[in-house]
């Protein structure tokens, strides 16, 4: 049995003890996943199980494709049918098609998505009469999610939550359970919450399953939320044969209703589990796994391992800061292009081993546009690309017609978008009107409204779309104008921005921040037309599947996975760690952050580069930026920091093509935002003159200084980079009302100012 040979004596016990209940409790990287997988290849292979006896739940149904083709692999032959094998979702679905009566609904029951559930709850809301302004269905849709991720059906929320919601929580669950019940419909947290009800309510059904489902692995156990572990332990307690399999220092995702607890719950529930531990690690080099158990050593309440790896030397992690977002995103596709040609020294690493995790989706788009630049073939996972959302979409199309008016696919997406009253009948007479004349969809519109053939409300709101785009085009022919404030107006004016805004789903403040994003990108282009043709061309250039491509996407995607070369970029306060995760969960979100950092560095096998920026835009203005915490639990022994590209006449700032990043340029951008007196930049430069850069362990302490937030009191003389000198009026949480100087009274983010003692300190 040649897949035995390839486990350490650890993995191999967890795979030969298939009877009874096994925990695999171990750090990253250490072959839990490899062993699982084993597990599943053992069953087969001696016969102890067929295919459709084994329940095997993985994180995403690519995790479950994934073990399937390795289960065939090392079986050496396909494997027919494993029906059981997928995420907890799917296998839901599957169960209550069967039984889908006893839970009220018919077998070909809908799933909706977030939309539709957001649509249904508006109504029952309004239906209540309750404002929904004040009350958004996005709050109620949350707290109906907790619920079922605890397992709660209406009947089962306990008395104290009685005030969720204003009060109106529990009855608008029971009316919006009732409401999928007429529609034949579930949401996503209805999977699993009417399996368990049904087996709690069944036990003839729930004792077929366990008859059936002889064996039970579970992967990234640490994830599962109340649900998921009562669903798992109804079914494994028919033959106990469970196989969990986690680490408590990779759970992130608490904020949707996750609980560590349950892994630390498991030998209670299993009594006489067998618990394997792993200690070494397989994935990365000493440097990372150092790096990695640095940082995540300062959460409190971990189990707390020790991970070896042979994989000695290599090269430390690497720490670098730059001037802003854009730097950062040069630099790191200038690295990625030198490892691809191996032109840095040692083995090319190609694009397929090369990946870069970010904190926030918004961070992509700087990346995608780099890319996109130079033409270096990247794929992002788990979401479009940034050209390819919704709303870029709509606003290129805005901007299309702003540059030419006669662009009738840039009409027609967006005349009525957002709606102006023009059903399809009115589009179809413009199309009609433009066609017999020859002329553009604009030019129908304005024709068809002077014949006065477009009625009601929709007239009104066409001419003044099409006033809008004569106004726009205008703009872009007189000379000098600015491109980005034409965007800003167009996005405004259209109504397009508002329409996002009067949004209520949960999807629409990234959409916001996408746009914001699509503005920043055109700054460096000479104006719209210059930039429809970047995008034009590099859709265009669209590359075939075949080809080698780096990979972008979230920290939280990246769980499970591992890449050669990995890239950390954004490790800034706010950003990573999160400031809202740390507003909404204090300590507790501040930890899970952490636990993302522990994830994120330990995806790289070889080579992983940590970096920050001085200053980012944030919701277009300048803001400057403080290194991550994070980055000062890094241990020294195991960190290179490098010099930032462009400062100091360095290297890169000489070599690179073109010389961006040179001097020039920086003081140019540093007039015009007066960022110099960034706190950010200033750390940063500190921090680059003295190597080794990361502070002495000691000097911080490991619990992290929330304090900072308000380490202010009533009547400090305060610094802000915009608004200037002024004194704290009032503290609210980390907010402070600040009467400054020559700006009367703001509200601020403490950590957006500093103390004026030490603004006086910089030198400009
Ligand atoms: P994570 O916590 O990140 O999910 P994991 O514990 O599931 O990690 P795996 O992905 O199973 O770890 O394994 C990490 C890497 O180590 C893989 O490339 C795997 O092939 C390799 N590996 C695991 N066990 C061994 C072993 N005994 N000998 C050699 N390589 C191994
Ligand atoms: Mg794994």
């Amino acid at each position: 049995m040649p897949y035995l040979d390839d486990l350490n004596p650890a993995q191999r016990a967890a795979v030969l003890a298939l009877d009874g209940p096994v925990l695999m409790l171990a750090g990253a990287g250490t072959g839990k996943t490899k062993a699982l997988t084993s597990r599943i290849v053992h069953l087969l292979a001696t016969g102890k199980a067929r295919p459709n006896e084994i329940l095997a739940v993985t994180f995403t149904n690519k995790a479950a494709r994934e073990m399937k083709e390795r289960v065939a692999r090392m079986l050496g032959q396909s494997v027919e049918g494993m029906p059981w094998m997928g995420t907890f979702h799917s296998i839901s679905v599957k169960i209550l098609r069967r039984h889908a009566e006893l839970a009220g609904l018919k077998s070909n029951f809908t799933i909706l998505d977030t939309d539709d559930q957001l649509r249904l709850l508006k109504q029952l809301i309004v239906a209540a009469g309750i404002d929904e302004k004040r009350w958004p269905a996005r709050m109620l849709a949350g707290v109906i999610d907790s619920w079922k991720n605890r397992a709660w059906t209406p009947a089962k929320v306990p008395s104290s939550e009685a005030s969720a919601y204003n009060n109106r929580g529990t009855e608008l669950y029971e009316q919006y359970q009732e409401r999928l019940r007429t529609l034949n419909a579930c949401d996503f947290g209805d999977l699993l919450l009417h399996v368990v009800t049904l087996f709690q309510a069944h036990p003839d059904i729930l004792a077929q399953y366990q008859r059936w489902l002889r064996y039970i692995l579970v992967d990234e156990y640490q994830d599962t939320n109340v649900a998921q572990y009562l669903w798992l332990r109804l079914l494994a307690q028919g033959h106990r044969n469970i196989c969990c399999v986690g680490d408590d220092d990779q759970s992130i995702y608490g904020w949707r209703g996750a609980e560590v607890g349950n892994i630390l719950r498991f030998e209670k529930d299993f009594p006489g589990a067998e618990v394997v531990r792993l200690e070494q690690n397989y994935r990365s080099t000493e440097h990372i796994l150092a790096a990695a158990s640095g940082v995540i050593a300062a959460n409190a309440g971990r189990l707390g391992k020790t991970l070896w790896t042979e994989a000695q030397g290599g090269e430390k992690v690497r720490l670098i800061g730059h001037w802003d977002g854009e730097e950062e995103a040069r630099w790191i596709g200038d690295e990625i292009e030198a490892l691809q040609r191996g032109t840095r020294g040692g083995q090319p690493v190609g694009l397929n081993d090369q990946a870069i995790l970010v904190r926030a989706s918004h961070q992509m788009r700087a990346f995608e546009d780099r890319f996109l630049t130079i033409g270096l073939p990247y794929r992002v996972i788990g979401g479009p690309r940034f050209y390819e959302r919704l709303e870029i979409r709509d606003a290129m199309a805005y901007f299309r017609l702003a540059v030419s008016p006669d662009d009738d696919l840039a009409f027609e997406r967006v005349v009525n978008t957002p709606k102006r009253g023009l059903g399809d009948k009115a589009q179809q007479d413009i199309q009609r009107t433009a066609r017999v004349s020859g002329m553009s969809l604009l030019e129908g519109a304005r024709e068809l409204l002077a014949a006065g053939g477009i009625g009601g409300k929709g007239a009104g709101q066409l001419r003044a779309f099409v006033a809008g785009v004569d106004r726009w085009h205008a703009k872009t022919l007189q000379q000098g104008h600015s491109h980005i404030e034409l965007a800003e107006q167009i996005l405004e004016e259209s109504g397009y921005t508002a329409m996002w805004q009067a949004d209520k789903t949960p999807e629409a403040p990234g959409r916001l921040e996408n746009l914001k994003e699509l503005v920043k990108a055109l700054e460096q282009f000479e104006n719209l037309q210059g930039f429809l043709e970047h995008v034009a061309l590099i859709m265009e250039n669209e590359t075939e599947d075949a080809v080698e491509k780096v990979s972008i996407m979230t920290l939280h995607a990246a769980k499970g996975l591992e890449f050669p070369a990995v890239f950390l970029p954004g490790w800034e306060d706010g950003l990573f760690p999160s400031q809202r995760s740390m507003d909404e969960s204090g300590l507790k979100g501040l930890e899970e952050e952490r636990r993302l950092a522990y994830v994120g560095i330990t995806r790289a096998e070889h080579l992983c580069t940590i970096s920050f920026a001085a200053n980012r835009r944030v919701y277009g203005q300048w803001q400057s930026q403080l290194p991550s915490r994070f980055i000062d639990e890094l241990p020294v022994a195991h960190v290179d920091v490098l010099t930032p590209p462009g400062l100091y006449g360095g290297a890169y700032g000489a070599a690179a093509p073109g010389g961006f990043g040179g001097g020039s340029r920086i003081e140019d951008r540093a007039t015009k935002a007066d960022v110099y007196n960034s706190p950010g930049w200033r750390r940063l430069q500190e921090r680059s003159s003295q190597r080794p850069v990361s502070q002495p362990r000691e000097s911080r302490s490991p619990v992290i200084d929330l304090a900072a937030v308000s380490s202010f009191t009533e009547g400090d003389r305060v610094f802000h980079q915009k608004f200037g000198y002024g004194s704290v009026a009032a503290i609210e949480g980390d907010k402070l009302d600040i009467a400054f100087d020559k700006a009367g009274v703001k509200k601020i983010v403490a950590r957006f100012v500093v103390a004026a003692h030490e603004a006086d300190d910089v030198p400009f």
